[in-house]
């Protein structure tokens, strides 16, 4: 038997709770069996817990989209027991059962070696919306924003994304503004590497097509208003990494920065990226996190835990990154 956070929905209605399960609960289009060590919480789990927004379209279905621990068994001739593997995203925790729990059975294709010189504990501290974070920062980097560019603005950056996205930039050495609701996270927004914490009803307001140029790189995990005010501020020739919507999904935003300013607004996805964009980031978040100041933004819970703080991540009141010891 092993313990994991089932959603359910019938006519009883939707709901999310604490199970033992024993193996015939394990997917069988999966081919490789990894008993977990680590998940985390993520946005995206908070609103799959809540059904708050229709993530999950299969049921019963094993919650968390996020997992790292040991394979246990393996029918995928590039696995075999005892290997330390990381998975993020592919439709694990929407479509199929996922990383909240101890056991999980997955695609080996989804599966990536978790990289030398993380801890499965470390890889989930990061997880999804780390990897996101890093996704970002590559675009950006692809784009030609470099340190000495001129400033880097993250958005919602007292979040999970913003957070790691904040340790990774001033890390890289870029000068990097933080804007967040949490005015009263000043300090530790600062420890993560910021130069500069602005409240973020400077941005969250409508605003005009056009503002003061500022920004050399955005990354934003927002959406609505703030992304729209965040492009009208980028400099000419500047780029936007837009990921998230924890403001709103909506768009409120005139072409002018793209015609005017050759701003440039690039979409971030994690869920279907291929492996070699994957691999990629988990190297450099290997060699360009700081070890210690994700131990600084990150909270450890266990499965019960994080049941109970998926609204409050919903609601923008977890600070950094829920990393869940599923077996606490
Ligand atoms: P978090 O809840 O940890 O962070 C979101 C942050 O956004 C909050 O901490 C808060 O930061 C800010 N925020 C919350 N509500 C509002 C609001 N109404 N207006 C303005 N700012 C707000 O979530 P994650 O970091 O895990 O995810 C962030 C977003 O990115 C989500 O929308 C998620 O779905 C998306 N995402 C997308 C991925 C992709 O593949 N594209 C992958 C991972 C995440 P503060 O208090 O500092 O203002």
């Amino acid at each position: 038997m092993f313990q994991a956070l089932v959603i359910e929905k019938d006519d009883a209605g939707y709901r999310a709770g604490l199970k033992s399960l024993d193996d015939s609960a394990l997917p069988p289009e999966g081919n490789v069996t990894v008993r977990v060590a680590y998940s985390t919480l993520n946005y995206k789990d908070g609103l799959a817990l809540t059904g708050t927004s229709p993530v999950v379209r299969k049921f019963p279905l094993v919650a968390g989209i996020d997992l790292a621990g040991t394979v246990e068994a393996s029918d995928d001739a590039r696995f075999k027991p005892g290997d330390a593997v990381l998975l993020n995203g592919f439709g694990v925790g929407e479509t199929h059962s996922g990383g909240l729990a101890q056991k999980a059975r997955v695609k080996g294709d989804w599966l990536l070696p978790i990289p030398p010189g993380l801890t499965a504990r470390q890889a989930m501290a990061i997880g999804t919306a780390g990897y996101t974070a890093m996704l970002c920062v590559m675009a950006l980097e692809r784009h030609g924003v470099a340190p000495g560019s001129g400033e880097v603005l993250v958005t919602g950056a007292s979040g999970g994304v913003g957070s790691v996205a904040l340790a990774l930039l001033s890390r890289l050495g870029h000068r990097v503004v933080a804007s967040t609701g949490r005015m009263a996270e000043a300090e530790f927004l600062k420890g993560l590497g910021a130069a500069e914490v602005m409240p973020r009803e400077g941005l969250s307001a409508p605003g005009k097509p056009l503002a003061k140029e500022r920004w050399a790189g955005v990354v934003d995990s927002v959406g609505s208003h703030t992304l729209a005010n965040a492009c009208a501020a980028t400099r000419y020739g500047g780029a936007v990494a837009a990921c998230g919507l924890a403001q709103g999904m909506d768009l409120p935003a005139s072409v002018a920065p793209f015609i005017l300013r050759g701003v440039t607004l690039y979409g971030i996805d994690s869920v279907m990226a291929p492996m070699a964009r994957r691999t990629e980031a988990w190297a450099r978040l290997a060699r360009d996190l700081d070890l210690a100041t994700l131990e600084a933004l990150t909270t450890e819970v266990g499965l019960a835990g994080a049941l109970e703080a998926a609204p409050r991540i919903l609601a923008g009141q977890v600070r950094g990154r829920l990393v869940v010891n599923v077996n606490a």
